[in-house]
């Protein structure tokens, strides 16, 4: 039984979840070091979107202030139809309901925010080292290699190294992530190529914005800071490729715009423009793999754990990716300086991914209805028919349990409630006998 707190952590990967994890270690007193694959000078492309839950963790880590003037800030996503008409409208955030606009911002910005302040911070981080596997495990700590052969030890290593994590292999070997059969094809452009409906002015058309129609859905979101610049794109129903296969895909730019094209004549206006308009070096894919559900997130010795895309990676159209691996740093980084006797290791482990893996399931609920409000139009029909869930929004603050969790207040009220000594509670029973009121003026003779 494991019932001290780690001193020294090993973190694999400074993706979004392994950065976000050493600065909340950090703030919990947690040494930690961190070992990456790739160099900090190997430059990401794309944008991500941030919702008010991953916002929060953000905020209380100090990074909010620096990111968001570094982003589009927004509040909700339009569901037009053909006709162009508003069907639906999805908060992405709202600053009175949620407490933060949503945030678009690049991939980039917030890896280097996050670098920025794992330096700041002075936590080590060592690049370009691959992990290899787990050497030993056991009541003193855990072993590992590289693939360049090096050792390093830890009290516990946590494995945030993405939807195709090594660590996995150790905690469950022979689950491989699993293709969704969509991929989504997309591309940069500039606002001002499109082509707007005739009465509604450039200014007024609502950005980002999602177009259902007989092809399915269409989305175009801006992700610089003035807005100006929108990814654009759409999904496609694909075969599953080999890396090789999908390398082919992509670079066969002429073929990826055909395919992109598909069904050119059923968009209206403003979609044909975007595809008229394609820069060929940013068109991009997105092949959707998930993880499936994991029977555990750490081995039986409790000294590897996973998270982030490597427990969890979901499908992605309720944007909330990052966001679950953010949330599931920060609750971790909580938990473990309050391992004790009363509540040991394999104890919180198990209940901090049974409160994780709740959230996680209940995002995939919500994403599969959003997935189904996507669906091309004759799909829609069937799927109305038959009664399956599709999203439509309520009194927009139906999504309070998922932007307003405080999801570290809930581990620390989980470690209260552990660790209350039994024998406070017969004292405080006989406090209250003896004193009926909190006054103790009133207390009786
Ligand atoms: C195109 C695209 C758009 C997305 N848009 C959104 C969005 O809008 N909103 C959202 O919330 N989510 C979005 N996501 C999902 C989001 O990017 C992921 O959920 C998130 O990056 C997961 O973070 P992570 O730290 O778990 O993994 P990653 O970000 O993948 O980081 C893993 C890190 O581990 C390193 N690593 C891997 N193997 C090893 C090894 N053996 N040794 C050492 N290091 C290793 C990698 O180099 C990497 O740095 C998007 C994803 C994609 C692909």
């Amino acid at each position: 039984m494991i019932s001290t707190p780690p001193n020294r952590v090993a973190i694999i990967g400074a993706g979004l979840a392994g950065l976000t994890l050493a600065i909340s270690l950090h703030r919990q007193g947690i040494s930690c070091r961190i070992y990456e694959l790739r160099e900090p000078s190997k430059a990401t492309s794309g944008a991500l979107m941030l919702s008010p839950n991953a916002l929060r963790v953000l905020d209380t880590l100090g990074l909010y202030e620096r990111l968001h003037p570094q982003g589009y800030n927004f509040e909700t996503i339009d569901f037009k139809n053909h006709e162009q008409i508003t069907t639906d409208k999805y908060y992405l955030g709202h600053e009175k309901l949620y407490g933060y606009k949503a945030l678009r911002v690049y991939r980039q910005v917030l890896l280097t925010e996050l670098r920025n302040e794992v330096k700041n911070l002075q936590i080590p981080v060592v690049y370009g080292v691959k992990f290899s596997h787990i050497l030993s495990e056991d009541q003193d700590g855990v072993n590992f290699a590289f693939t360049d052969g090096t050792r390093a030890s830890a009290d516990i290593l946590v494995g945030a190294d993405g939807i195709h994590s090594t660590v996995r292999k150790s905690i469950a070997p022979g689950v491989v992530p699993k293709y969704s059969g969509m991929v989504a094809i997309t591309c940069a452009l500039q606002r001002n190529t499109l082509e707007y409906p005739s009465n509604i002015c450039a200014k007024d058309y609502p950005m980002p914005v999602a177009i259902h129609g007989k092809n399915g859905a269409f989305v175009m979101a801006p992700q610089n800071v003035d807005g100006s610049e929108v990814l654009a794109g759409t999904q496609r129903a694909w075969p599953e490729q080999d890396r090789a296969g999908w390398d082919a895909l992509l670079a066969d730019r002429e073929g990826l715009l055909e395919l992109f094209r598909q069904g050119y004549e059923d968009w209206p206006t403003i979609v044909r423009s975007a595809l008229d308009n394609v820069p060929l070096d940013t068109l991009a894919i997105w092949p959707y793999y998930v993880v499936p559900k994991l029977e555990q997130w750490f081995t039986p010795n409790k000294r590897v754990i996973i998270l982030g895309d490597a427990a969890h990676a979901i499908p992605p159209t309720a944007g909330q990716g990052a966001s679950q691996g953010f949330e599931d740093a920060f609750t971790l980084a909580a938990l473990l300086p309050r391992i004790t006797a009363k509540l040991p290791l394999d104890k919180a482990l198990t209940e901090w991914k049974d409160m994780r893996q709740q959230r996680i399931d209940k995002v995939i609920k919500l994403t599969l209805q959003l997935n189904n409000a996507r669906l091309p139009q004759a799909e829609r029909e069937k799927l109305a028919a038959s009664g399956a869930p599709v999203w439509e929004s309520g009194d927009h603050g139906e999504l309070a349990w998922l932007y307003n969790a405080d999801v570290e207040k809930e581990v620390l009220a989980y470690v209260k409630a552990e660790t209350k000594s039994p024998r406070t509670c017969p004292v405080e029973w006989l406090q209250s006998k003896i004193s009926p009121s909190a006054n103790p003026d009133k207390v009786q003779p």
